[in-house]
């Protein structure tokens, strides 16, 4: 290697600029800290090729003894006044919010996320339209060899209540016909590979692709909508294995904006909705004045969530 020292090329440097002259510089009140505690990612493994990594925050810091909850208090404070300054004020009032639907001061933190998933839990979760996604191009790259194969104690199946569904493990014997169907739909992975070398586009070639082979993609949202999605995504009608993502989501952000989760399991997750005929029942003490019987059935569940039966 030559001792000579090098001219740097202009474009391979970048200069750090500070503030703008004319911005009035204000400093923080306590050091900030780093709600990832420094680090460039928090992974978790879903499955056995799946994984959900947190790979940043907004706000990012925080003064030292805060959580990023801060800045939903801080934009609140907006429209109800410099009122609130210690932590269970802000506790009180990111609960008042998150119970009374103001919704827009969760939409200042936002989390960043690198996901790998199948593509049918893809399918279901890119419906969730007020993310920014950026994901895998198998036009430009060739698709790896991951695909997703369920245990076999989770090839569940036909649910006869929920059409959706699927409940417990079928029985062993149809449970490993189904794996085996799956390992043939892989096997076609050596044959979309040596066509995409023949010359076939890989844009083409991916469509003999089975859905259970997986895709990657950046995925960016703001707390207020990532808690809808994990309020449809954790839930039990949800399929389980969008179920096993959401729940590695919630718990890589769960440090991070304390305050809201806690808010967000009491009046979301652990709460429930009672409509106005079961309300009219509950105060008549008589039986729920509908013949459907899904609307009779749900009311059943409610009560035994109550403790009424
Ligand atoms: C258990 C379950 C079963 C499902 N089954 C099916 C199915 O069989 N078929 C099917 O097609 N889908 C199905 N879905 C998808 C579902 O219908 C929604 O598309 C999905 O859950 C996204 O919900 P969202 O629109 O509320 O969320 P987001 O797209 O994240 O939107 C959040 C909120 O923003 C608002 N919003 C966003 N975009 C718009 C817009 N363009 N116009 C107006 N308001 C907007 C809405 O208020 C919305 O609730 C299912 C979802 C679940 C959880």
């Amino acid at each position: 290697m030559s001792s000579e020292t090098q001219t740097p090329d202009p474009a391979d440097t970048t200069t750090i600029e500070g503030p703008p002259e004319r911005a009035k510089r204000v400093p923080t009140e306590a050091p900030f800290r780093d709600v990832m505690h420094g680090d460039a990612r928090w992974e978790i493994p879903v499955h056995d090729h799946g994984f959900v990594a947190l790979v940043d925050s907004m706000p990012r810091l925080v003064p030292e003894g805060q959580t990023a909850d801060s800045a939903i208090v801080q934009a609140a404070r907006v429209s109800y006044g410099a009122g609130t300054k210690k932590v269970n004020e802000d506790r009180g009032l990111i609960r008042y919010l998150l119970r009374h639907r103001h919704t827009t001061p969760f939409e200042m933190v936002e989390f960043k996320f690198h996901i790998a998933m199948p593509i049918f839990v893809a399918r279901q979760w890119i419906r969730h339209r007020t993310a920014n996604v950026n994901e895998y191009s198998a036009r430009y790259s060739i698709v790896p060899d991951r695909f997703y194969r369920p245990s076999i104690e989770n090839v569940r199946k036909q649910s006869t209540s929920n059409r959706q569904g699927g409940d417990e493990s079928i029985e062993v014997g149809t449970a490993e016909e189904f794996l085996k169907l799956l390992e043939d739909s892989e096997a076609l992975y050596e044959r979309y590979l040596s066509l995409t070398e023949k010359g076939v586009a890989r844009e083409i070639a991916r469509a003999a692709l089975p859905v259970s082979v997986f895709t990657e993609w950046y995925w960016k949202c703001d707390l207020h909508n990532i808690l809808h999605f994990l309020s449809l995504r954790m839930d039990e009608h949800a399929q389980i294995e969008i179920r096993d993502y959401a729940t590695a989501m919630y718990d890589l952000i769960k440090g991070i904006v304390p305050l809201s989760c806690e808010a967000f399991e009491d009046y979301r997750i652990n709460a429930m909705q009672l409509t106005g005929l079961e309300i009219e029942a509950l105060r008549s003490g008589k039986p729920l004045a509908s013949s459907n019987k899904r609307e009779n059935a749900e009311w059943e569940a409610k009560r035994k969530q109550l403790g009424l039966d």
